[in-house]
């Protein structure tokens, strides 16, 4: 466990809504501030823009009412096939 003193860094679910255009201007400004002076929120921000992009891409195509319903519903969650599909920041997109 480590200690809270990195809690000033921006939260996942921040910069999801960030890059959804979901938050206030004031809380988008705050997040601005931070992305100037921090590189690694910069790099996340990037990681949660592409896995985001590769979401939308993926329901357009399928599914677009929605991440809910499954193709293939009898895939073993378990599979490393279904792992690859899960994890978009390997697949290259
Ligand atoms: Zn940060």
């Amino acid at each position: 466990m480590q200690p809270t003193e990195q809690s000033e860094h921006l939260d996942e679910k921040d910069l999801e809504l960030y890059l959804k255009a979901q938050l206030s201007d004031a809380s988008i400004s705050a997040i601005d501030a931070h992305l100037g002076r921090c590189q690694q929120c910069v790099d996340e921000l990037a990681e949660q823009d592409r896995c985001l992009a590769y979401l939308a891409e993926l329901g357009a195509e399928e599914n677009p009412g929605g991440a809910e319903k499954w193709v293939y519903p009898r895939v073993a969650t378990d599979e490393p096939a279904s792992l690859q599909i899960l994890n978009p920041f390997s697949a290259g997109k």
